[in-house]
């Protein structure tokens, strides 16, 4: 049932002066203005808000201090290595888990490591010297720390840039020409203070299709909120089975960009539906699953002490060594002996599979949702940063296929080029292997050793075990010049390229597209665009369509998923 038009209007009016009263980390907003010529919605709405926003019971106080106020990575910089042959990458794996360093991304040609900047020189001692010649410094401390900083929300920015700040710099300043149009809960990356009242304020203004629901309990104690989007919630009695996308970001703590852009989707779909009639027919397609936050410990742990945590906060047989990979801890081919003698690991997977918590209650959830609650799963998008790559299954090994590798591929192929044209960006599609080893082309491909284990990974999990025809880990911008700490004047670019890849990952499993484009049709993808305004095909938050039509304009029907 749609919701009526009246109330989206009048819900439309009040959201915004509600979300823009959100302020920066860490206060609660205070409540909002309320427009004078609608004085009845007042006394409702305002109640709202202060039901939403009253911290709950069990809440936890946001810290004083922050990883600004307490920099961790001080002296720290970020290398790329460029990778050129097996030796190359056999050594530089062995030296980086010899140094216990910070790997941070790798494609098929290259490598980033983040470490001391004082080990540098110690890292390419144990290297052939094919490497020495083949890296460079992506970020030096000076530009690693600014970049840490300008992650946090603006006013925060703002405070450092008093004159007698040590951190004053230019590049600490609040980002200017942002529209006016976009909502300002998205000019700035959110810490979970904001984003689960947010989350809740949703439910509460759009209760035709919003529902928030709990995926289940941290190591810590928190909760995993996600929000249910769709038209007819599943329930026990629902005769069949209700189809469901998933969509989840932040199992990597300090991949930020992921958590902002599952919640600009979430947004957009929410505030589109009953005004935009593709959105519409998603929602009474398919029920969506939107998961901002799979690791919130350590979400919050980045947001109160160390901006570059990667793991959960869970507890190790290392005192000093805390957290467990949660993209490594899933039970299929979970691949624990390369890396269970090593809690200090990046890539730690525990002493069994499952023994992460929150990858845990993940599968228990998705399997419960599966056996008892008439959820058919029919996709995944779990969002991660940085290198802007589509990986589809599998990940723990290049020798095996999936079965319907050729369909995967043709998907990640039609993501990859809505994502181009919406954003200018190109997203190279490859099998999560390949993202997970040196892979290079010198006339044949050759695969290079691994610089960890894919095993254990959640896409895997839920294709093979669940049974979940077409997943995909969508490793978000950019490629390399901020890495993990990606501006925040990227969060609504970046979720406008996602939302027009979600909307046609939508219509191509409810049959509305068919999976590619013929031979012909198949552009060269290789360089990226220019950003062109006029090929924007985007939905801005507000809902308005932008040339929905021609999302897919050139795609041609050709075979049914
Ligand atoms: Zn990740």
């Amino acid at each position: 049932m749609r919701a009526p038009s009246l109330l989206l209007v009048a819900v439309s009016t009040l959201l915004a002066p509600t979300v823009l009263a959100v302020p920066s980390y860490p206060q609660p907003p205070p409540p909002p203005q309320q427009p004078s010529h609608h004085p009845a919605w007042r006394s409702v709405t305002d109640a709202i808000v202060r039901n939403i926003w009253s911290p709950p019971v069990q809440s936890r106080p946001e810290p004083a201090i922050s990883a600004l106020t307490h920099p961790k990575h001080s002296g720290d910089v970020v290398v790329r290595f460029n990778i050129s042959n097996s030796q190359d990458a056999t050594s530089l794996a062995d030296a980086a888990d010899t140094l216990f360093l910070d790997l941070w991304e790798y494609t098929d040609d290259w490598v980033d490591i983040r470490l001391q900047g004082d080990l540098l020189p110690s890292l390419l001692g144990l290297l052939p010297s094919s490497l020495h010649r083949a890296h460079s410094l992506l970020m030096d401390d000076f530009s690693l720390q600014h970049a840490i900083s300008d992650t946090y929300p603006s006013s925060r920015s703002a405070r450092l840039l008093q004159p007698n700040s040590p951190t004053h710099h230019s590049a600490f300043g609040p980002k200017l020409g942002t529209s006016s149009s976009e909502n300002i809960f998205f000019n700035d990356y959110q810490p979970l203070s904001v984003i689960q009242p947010w989350m809740r304020l949703m439910a509460s203004l759009f209760t035709t299709h919003v529902r928030i629901i709990n995926i289940g309990t941290t190591y810590e104690g928190r909760d995993i909120p996600a929000m249910r989007i769709g038209v007819h919630p599943t329930n026990n009695d629902s005769p069949t089975r209700r189809k469901t996308i998933l969509i989840t970001g932040g199992l990597h703590a300090r991949e930020w960009i992921s958590t902002s852009t599952v919640n600009y989707i979430a947004y957009s779909l929410i505030t589109g539906y009953g005004k935009n009639h593709v959105i519409t027919t998603l929602l009474e397609e398919f029920d969506w699953v939107f998961v901002p936050t799979i690791n919130p410990d350590g979400y919050a742990y980045t947001w109160e002490t160390d901006r570059l945590w990667r793991k959960n906060r869970q507890q190790t047989s290392l005192r000093f060594c805390r957290g467990l990979d949660l993209d490594r801890s899933f039970s299929f081919k979970w691949d624990g002996a390369n890396t269970r003698s090593n809690p200090c690991s990046e890539s730690f997977s525990g002493s069994a599979p499952f023994e992460a918590v929150e990858s845990k209650r993940l599968a228990d959830w998705a399997r419960n949702e599966t056996d008892n609650n008439n959820v058919d799963f029919v996709g995944l998008l779990d969002l991660h940063s940085y290198s802007q790559q589509i990986l589809y299954p599998y990940s723990y090994t290049c020798d095996q296929s999936p079965p319907n590798l050729e369909n995967l591929q043709e998907v990640a192929a039609g993501l990859s080029k809505v994502m181009r044209l919406s954003g200018g960006r190109y997203y190279q599609s490859a099998p999560a292997c390949e993202g997970n080893v040196g892979l290079v082309s010198t006339g044949d491909r050759q695969v290079f050793p691994r610089f960890e284990t894919g095993g254990g990974s959640f896409l895997d999990w839920f294709y093979h075990d669940l049974k979940v025809k077409y997943t995909y880990q969508v490793k978000l911008r950019d490629r390399g010049t901020y890495g993990f700490l990606l501006p925040r004047d990227h969060i609504v670019p970046t979720g406008k390229e996602v939302l027009d890849a979600v909307i046609y990952f939508g219509k191509l499993l409810s049959g509305q597209l068919d999976l590619t484009a013929t031979e012909e049709e198949q552009v060269e993808l290789k360089q990226p665009l220019q950003q062109d305004e006029e090929n924007m095909t985007s939905i801005d938050v507000d809902g308005e369509v932008e040339d929905d039509e021609n999302v897919m304009v050139e795609l041609r029907r050709r075979s049914r998923i």
